[in-house]
């Protein structure tokens, strides 16, 4: 009966990260390209003083997500991390 109502979370896309892909972003994430449960990330962390603002802002996965956690890391030392699992 209520089909029509599920939410697909491995696809569902966040509202931010909607934003983020109206800006001109990939809707993938930009560490490892998946397409399964994106996520708004903060660049510079909140926590390390970052804004809480699109600038501040890209794609990623939950799990790329998890790796990074708050940390201040580029892009390409994340990358590399990820290799790792
Ligand atoms: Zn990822």
């Amino acid at each position: 009966m209520n089909k029509g109502n599920e939410v697909n979370y491995m696809f569902y896309i966040p509202k931010r990260v909607q934003v983020l892909v109206s800006n001109g972003c990939k809707a993938v994430c930009v560490c490892c390209g998946s397409r399964k449960y994106l996520s708004f990330d903060h660049i510079i962390p909140l926590s390390k003083d970052g804004k809480d603002c699109n600038s501040n802002g890209q794609i990623l996965c939950k799990s790329c997500n998890n790796i990074k956690s708050d940390r201040l890391i580029t892009l390409n030392d994340l990358k590399k991390e990820i290799k790792w699992y």
